[in-house]
This record gives structure tokens, C-alpha cells and sequence, in this order.
């Protein structure tokens, strides 16, 4: 421990240009050109502009998200990359995107409500009218439960606005999540002064999980209950068959914040139109209704389905490599979206960052050795089925490679929205961890505190865990939270006035060097050898 600090101390102090068998072809001056190229030159806003603003939301299958991906190779290719395509992949089914949305309450009060549209369901098919009813479902019921309970509630919703479920009470939060991780937090997650700290070992205790997945999966219950996922479907089902006009589901969030996501069945025909309603609208109709006052709501939803949607595209451009140029390292994130806001902050964001780090290099005339290339992917939201599609098509697994694995570099991934970049993980062993360490290093003062290996395979949160579970080395940086957990995350206010400028740039900043430094160095980065590659985990549990 005590010889690798001083180590990591010396190397400070002699400057990145010494790092060790690097000589050879790295520029001493690399990075201060890198920060005065982006300070003096900067593009990046204007490519979330186009992304969020323009083209945006990027639903997969949508034309929306197919624009975006064909104005990104364009972009690129004017920046002097090459060999920018699209890539196809089969997303299974069609395009949807809503064109036209409007719900307002008639009587007794008159007011536009604030709804999104809930992915793969259908249209209107005009203007409509009907009476609102708060279908509220047995708890936890089983099957006979609710199938009489519906039975019941059978002439309540024909030609009826149903609204499902009792109001979410959301309380006033009187103790908002921090917006940054303090300098100690990311000390102990990513500096290599955390393994001997016993400090750190408390502070990490309470760390693992918070992000986990959950439990959202449709699996039977035990007890003979059905899953909500069960009772949801089994409620569209009865909606569809009584001809009710309009379902309505309540967000249950905040401040008038809506998270829409899709039809699980992505078929419209298995719903009726279905819109989620923000929870402060929602709760002022069910208690008007509790008055026992009949509520009057009237709805114009355009919904469109896209057939040629089925083919989904990954956007990819390079700059060539020289002398290593089947060498690659790669850098991305999702440019698909939510369609409820256009995406900005998840993640136009981090497109625009990794199409300005290549841009810098471009603009700076570096010859990498190794070719550097840059993939958005699709069908990220849908699970991240176009980086899946990719890592299988040109690498395989590490139980079934294909030839470009061995000559796989590294993918860099950012998809946590506007903070900065405070520490990155890499799938791999301690030797790569050191490599990214020594190259992060000279970036202290933008506050990226360090690198952790995982030798995890599982799949989940995002693009970089479907090259880890490949058994290729992903590093995904983590950054400040922001308003990213509190805001932006897949819901309506999802836009481009929540990205910080200063940070996202910075961010560019370090994403550069670090693809500059992994296309230039003698020595690869070094990968789990075949004998210590970590198991894939057992199939069998959904993903998302
Ligand atoms: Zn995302």
C-alpha cells in the first residue's frame, strides 16, 4: 500500500506525461489542449439543443429517435470522423409516438389537466366525453376477488373515464437528498486510500443497494394473490371489453411530475387510450368524486404507430486508428428516450458529451493508434437492447468470442444525467483499475476522486453492464446526482434547462483524455484472462 501511493505520488508530481512505458507516443501537452480546445471552442450545447430540443423525445421505433441518430452521424461526420452509419437491429415490434394529447375536466369544474400518454396505447380517434369512475381494486386480491369485484363495477365503466387506483398521498418532503456526493463520500468509493480506511468502510456500509433493481417483476405470489402487474392487466382487459373510453393513472409524484412508460404488451390493441395524470389532478377529481359530485372529463389523444419502427438503429462514427487501427475504444450512451419530455438530462446529455470528446480530439488533429469509436444506442429504455445487439453482432461473449474481442480496448458510458464526473467503475481486474486511476489522476481539480473494478456480469441500469456482460471491460462513471433523482429521471421535466453547462463540459474534458490515453498507450488495457473471467450470472430473472 505504502510504496503504491508514493507511486501515485511521484506520478503526480513528474505530470502525466511520465507514466510509465507511455513516452513513446503520448503528448506531454495533451491535456491542457483538450481543456483549452473545449474552453475556447465548445460544441456540446449546441448538440443537446439539436438532440433534445429538435429532435427530441427519442422514443425507439419512433421517426423522432431515427432523425436524431441520422442528424448525429451527419454531425459527426462534419467533424472530420469516418465511416459513421447506422447499425440495424430488430426491436420486435412497432414504433409508437404520440402526436397530440389534451384531457380536461368539463364539469363541474372547467380546467386543463396535466397528463403524458402512456406508451403503446391508442389514440382517441377524436374528440371524446365521458363520466369519471375511481375504479379502487381489492387489495392484493386473488383471481375470484377480483374477477367479482369487476363484475360488479361493469356498468360504472362503460363509455367511462376510469380512474384506477386510490389517490397517492405524497407528503411535502421536508428533507431533500443532497445534490452532490461530499468529497469524503467519493474518497471512500473511488480513491484507492478507501480499501485501508476503516472510515470508509463505514461510511460504504450503507451504500450497497441503493440503486438496485426491484422487484418489479410479474412473478406469481405465493399465497395464490395476484401481482399488481396481474390485476393491471387484468383491468385493461375488463377496460377494453366494457368500452370505457379513457384509463387513468395517477403519477404519484411531486409537483406535478409524471413518469409514463409503456404498454408492457407493446400492443395497442391490448389497452384503451391511457394517459398518467399528474397526482395533484388526479386527487382533486377523486375527491370531488368522494363528494359523491359527478365529474365530467373530455380527451383528444393523436397516438400513431410506426410499423417501419420494428427496425431500430444504433449511430456510430469513428476516428480511425493508425497503426493499432483494429485495435478499439469506445465511448457512448443512449440517445432512444422516455417520450414524456425530450430527454435531456437521460440521455441527450450524455451523447452530446461523448460526441464532444471526439470532437476535440478531431479539432486537435490527434492520430490515435487505436481507432476510437462512437456508438448511441436505441432500445436502451426498453432494456438495453441495442447495445445487447451490438456486443453480441460484433464481439460475442467471452464463452463464444468473436475475432474483434481481443482487440475490444474499453467502452466508456455515461448515462446519469448533468453532474459532474466524480469516480468510474471497470469491469476488470486491479491492473486495469491502476491504468484508469493513473490517467484520471491529472483531473483532480475537476473533482473525479478515482476508479473501482467490479467483476460484475449482470445486466441492468444501463449500456455499459451489457459489455461487462459480454466479459468485456465497461467503465461507467458515476456522477453528482443534481436534480437527476429528484427531477429528471424519466419524467416530464426532463428538458434542456436542467443541464449545467460548466459540468457537462468538464465532463467532455475528462472523456476525451481518457479515450486520447487508451488509444495511445503501448500496453492495452488490461482484461480478466480467460482462466479468472468471472461466471455470467443465471438466466431466469427479467431484466430492466
Ligand atoms: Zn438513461
Amino acid at each position: 500500500m505504502k510504496f503504491k501511493r508514493f507511486a501515485l505520488a511521484s506520478w503526480l508530481a513528474l505530470g502525466f506525461a511520465m507514466a510509465p512505458s507511455a513516452q513513446s507516443s503520448l503528448d506531454p501537452q495533451i491535456n491542457e489542449k483538450i481543456r483549452r480546445e473545449e474552453a475556447a471552442n465548445s460544441q456540446i450545447m449546441k448538440t443537446l439543443h439539436h438532440l433534445a430540443d429538435v429532435y427530441g423525445p427519442r422514443l425507439t421505433g419512433s421517426p423522432n429517435h431515427k432523425a436524431a441518430a441520422e442528424w448525429a452521424v451527419r454531425t459527426m461526420g462534419g467533424w472530420g470522423m469516418q465511416n459513421g452509419h447506422l447499425e440495424p437491429w430488430d426491436f420486435g415490434h412497432s414504433g409508437w409516438l404520440n402526436e397530440h394529447l389534451e384531457v380536461h375536466a368539463v364539469s363541474p369544474f372547467k380546467d386543463a389537466l396535466v397528463v403524458e400518454a402512456l406508451a403503446w396505447t391508442p389514440g382517441t380517434n377524436g374528440r371524446t366525453r365521458g363520466t369519471a369512475f375511481n375504479l379502487v381494486t381489492p387489495q392484493g386480491p386473488t383471481d375470484a376477488e377480483l374477477t367479482a369485484y369487476l363484475a360488479s363495477a361493469k356498468d360504472k365503466v362503460h363509455r367511462a373515464a376510469v380512474l384506477v387506483g386510490k389517490p397517492v398521498f405524497v407528503p411535502v418532503n421536508l428533507t431533500p437528498a443532497p445534490v452532490r456526493w461530499s468529497d469524503e463520500q467519493i474518497r471512500c468509493r473511488f480513491d484507492e486510500s478507501a480499501a485501508a480506511d476503516p472510515a470508509c468502510a463505514a461510511l460504504n456500509q450503507g451504500r450497497g443497494g441503493a440503486r438496485g433493481g426491484g422487484g418489479r417483476g410479474p412473478g406469481p405470489q405465493a399465497d395464490g394473490r395476484l401481482t399488481a402487474r396481474q390485476v393491471s392487466d387484468k383491468v385493461d382487459a375488463f377496460l377494453v371489453a366494457n368500452k370505457a373510453i379513457l384509463r387513468v393513472n395517477d403519477a404519484g409524484r411531486p409537483h406535478g411530475q409524471i413518469i409514463a412508460f409503456n404498454n408492457t404488451s407493446d400492443d395497442v390493441k391490448t389497452m384503451v387510450p391511457t394517459v398518467v395524470m399528474r397526482n395533484e389532478d388526479y386527487g382533486r377529481i377523486a375527491r370531488i368524486l368522494a363528494d359523491g359530485t359527478p365529474v365530467e372529463l373530455e380527451a383528444n389523444i393523436v397516438n400513431t404507430v410506426y410499423p417501419e419502427g420494428k427496425t431500430s438503429y444504433n449511430a456510430v462514427a469513428e476516428i480511425a486508428g493508425g497503426d493499432k487501427k483494429d485495435e478499439v475504444v469506445m465511448a457512448g450512451g443512449h440517445l432512444d428516450s422516455w417520450h414524456s419530455a425530450t430527454g435531456a438530462t437521460d440521455n441527450a446529455i450524455g451523447c452530446s458529451i461523448m460526441m464532444e470528446a471526439a470532437r476535440v480530439l478531431k479539432a486537435l488533429g490527434v492520430q490515435p493508434r487505436r481507432t476510437i469509436r462512437i456508438a448511441l444506442w436505441s432500445g436502451e429504455e426498453e432494456g438495453l437492447l441495442g447495445s445487447q445487439a451490438y456486443v453480441k453482432e460484433h464481439f460475442g461473449a467471452a464463452e463464444a468470442p468473436k475475432p474483434e474481442f481481443a482487440k475490444f480496448n474499453g467502452y466508456l458510458n455515461i448515462d446519469s444525467g448533468t453532474g459532474r464526473l466524480r469516480g468510474a467503475g471497470v469491469f476488470g481486474p486491479p491492473e486495469a483499475v491502476n491504468m484508469l486511476r493513473g490517467i484520471l489522476a491529472p483531473f483532480k481539480d475537476l473533482k473525479v476522486a478515482g476508479v473501482i473494478g467490479t467483476e460484475s456480469r449482470a445486466t441492468g441500469g444501463t449500456d455499459v453492464t451489457s459489455f461487462n456482460n459480454a466479459g468485456l471491460p465497461g467503465i461507467g462513471f458515476a456522477q453528482d446526482t443534481i436534480e437527476y433523482g429528484s427531477h429528471t429521471h424519466h419524467t416530464n421535466l426532463d428538458t434542456y434547462e436542467r443541464v449545467i453547462e460548466e459540468e457537462v463540459r468538464d465532463a467532455a474534458v475528462v472523456v476525451a483524455a481518457t479515450l486520447y490515453d487508451l488509444a495511445m498507450r503501448n500496453e492495452p488495457l488490461p482484461r480478466f484472462a480467460a482462466d479468472k473471467m468471472p461466471a455470467p450470472p443465471q438466466r431466469g430473472r427479467g431484466d430492466r
